[in-house]
């Protein structure tokens, strides 16, 4: 159950935040994997749609879930990095959200082209926001990467490093990344076809996510793929379960970790089948919650426990009082003053009778005088 485990000084426990497919459903979000250590740092690799609902269930202070790590710009694997942003602020995060992502074939192709848009399409949620509350989280800060960097440093602090290569998925762009601390080593593909800078770098991995598509047949029968379409999707574009096994019995992780298919209980037989055609390591087959602590000593898989109806979790530092002013910055950016016209406040009821006692209830618990705003 979240915040009920203390991490050892060398252990690392890694959380499924997302193991679904690019298409939603309630069961299993897309993909996301949360990398905790023993010395205090998490990240997050990949941030797929319906992700940012896990990672609030896991009750994390979310000044701690500021360091995402985007494998490729594919929705089901950046689709939640609004939330973050949004809810993320929302929920007490007072710092800014950091994103590493790769840059791509061309400047439109690349993480920080897409974090600026993602941005700007939030232009009028951020205007309604400002002055309302603690928003010193509305920043957003890219680290965007030479996507064709082998094995090369993009983090490295507290004894951490992060290293990306490319991988090789629907047209360039795309990274798998390593994380290394104290001799233990998490790998992560996020989307790619087998390739050889894989099988190169992600040796001696203590954990080794990659990802394993839905078998053909399953294509077809379940999102009516054509057969065609099946073939490319699911042998070319993605990691067929035979070749996931074969990527496995090449670099020999301590753990090999499949995700990226709907595990029901007339697919997983079928994935878990093919596999061992070609790999007889530790396997387990993701999904959502999976947790695995991973020591010297060995890796243990388990089950996470977690509440639905959670609300915000702890701050991890304390929030400031909005103020009108911090509406100043915004509006001299949007080249208009944020508020209300003449027109809009001219629609507004006088309900200061009933409002009014709020102030003086909330006034009178906290000892000190809240005023109803005069202006208003
Ligand atoms: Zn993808
Ligand atoms: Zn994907």
């Amino acid at each position: 159950m979240p915040n009920t485990e203390d991490l050892r000084p060398n252990e690392m426990r890694v959380i499924a935040c997302g193991t679904g497919m690019p298409t939603q459903r309630l069961a299993q979000a897309a993909a996301c994997f949360l990398v905790e250590l023993g010395n205090g740092d998490k990240f997050i690799f990949d941030i797929g749609s319906g992700a940012a609902e896990r990672l609030s269930a896991l009750q994390i202070p979310y000044d701690f879930l500021d360091k995402i790590f985007i494998g490729h710009l594919h929705g089901d694997h950046f689709g939640s990095i609004g939330e973050m942003f949004i809810g993320g602020m929302i929920m007490g995060r007072h710092v800014p959200l950091r994103i590493w992502g790769p840059s791509g074939p061309t400047p439109q192709l690349g993480t920080k082209y897409a974090i600026e848009k993602m941005k700007e399409m939030y232009t009028w949620d951020v205007a309604g926001r400002v002055g309302m509350t603690d928003t010193r989280g509305f920043a957003l800060e890219v680290q965007e990467f030479d996507y064709k960097g082998v094995n090369q440093v993009v983090y490295q602090k507290n004894g951490v490093t992060i290293r990306s290569w490319p991988a090789l998925h629907a047209i360039d762009g795309p990274v798998s990344y390593s994380l290394e601390w104290k001799g233990l080593k998490f790998v992560f593909s996020s989307d790619t076809y087998p390739n050889k800078w894989f099988v190169e770098h992600a040796k001696n991995a203590d954990l080794a996510i990659h990802e394993c598509f839905i078998a053909v047949p399953s294509l077809v029968t379940k999102m009516g793929f054509t057969p065609e379409a099946a073939l490319q999707v699911g042998t070319q574009i993605h990691t067929a379960p035979e070749a996931f096994g074969k990527v496995m019995s090449t670099i020999k992780p301590r753990h090999a970790v499949a995700y990226h298919f709907f595990k029901d209980f007339d697919t997983t037989a079928q994935v878990y089948e093919r596999i061992r055609t070609t790999y007889d390591g530790p396997l387990s087959l993701a999904e959502d919650f999976m947790v695995w602590n991973v020591t010297k000593e060995g890796v243990r898989e388990r089950m996470a426990i977690v509440e639905e109806h959670t609300w915000a979790p702890p701050l991890a530092s304390p929030a400031i009082p909005p103020k009108m002013e911090d509406r100043k910055a915004e509006s001299e950016r949007l080249g208009w003053e944020i508020g209300y016209t003449d027109f809009i406040a001219g629609g507004k009821l006088d309900y200061r009778d009933v409002i009014e006692p709020i102030y003086e209830e909330a006034s009178k618990a906290v000892g000190r005088e809240l005023k109803y705003p005069e202006n208003d």
